[in-house]
């Protein structure tokens, strides 16, 4: 829902850092993660992101969350699925040349890492492509498993 996105995005601020909180208490649980065995936790941890982020940030679970680099705005929801900034045909109202209905994502993600802070820090992080493989899959265990080096990605 668009008006719960935006919401978050002017939240942003409080938000990451109860996303990062939340990262650093599964980043705590790594070891007791590993050994029930991440594969297994997959399908349960999507489904709840799945709700969560879906309701908060209208998450397309793509599986490679960016909220913390892009304002918490999903950038999946740009519908050329952009992840490295706005296209050139954003109009001049800040809206989307292809919904005019909806605020350009990168409108969006902007204003919410200036509400966050030090936005150059975030926003310029390159994103790499979307890889559809990983689409429903959990992307806070990968934040983990990438932070504890481990290579089993899908
Ligand atoms: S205007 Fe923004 S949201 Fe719309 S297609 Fe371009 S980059 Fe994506």
């Amino acid at each position: 829902m668009k008006v719960i996105r935006y919401w978050s995005v002017s939240n942003a601020r409080w938000l990451q850092r109860v996303y990062r909180g939340l990262e650093t208490c599964l980043n705590c649980m790594h070891p007791l993660l590993q050994r029930l065995g991440y594969q297994r936790l997959d399908s349960g941890f999507a489904a709840v992101e799945k709700v969560v982020k879906g309701f908060l940030f209208d998450s397309k679970s793509c599986g490679q969350c960016t909220l913390g680099e892009t304002g918490m705005a999903c950038p999946m929801n740009c519908p050329k699925a952009l992840r490295n900034g706005p296209c050139g045909g954003v109009r001049a109202n800040g809206n989307c040349e292809v919904d005019a209905d909806m605020v350009c994502v990168w409108v969006t993600s902007w204003e919410g890492s200036k509400a966050i802070g030090n936005p150059e820090s975030t926003i310029q992080v390159i994103q790499a492509p979307v890889d559809v493989r990983l689409k429903g899959t959990s992307a806070w265990l990968r934040a983990v498993r990438k932070k504890r080096g481990a290579t089993n990605d899908i």
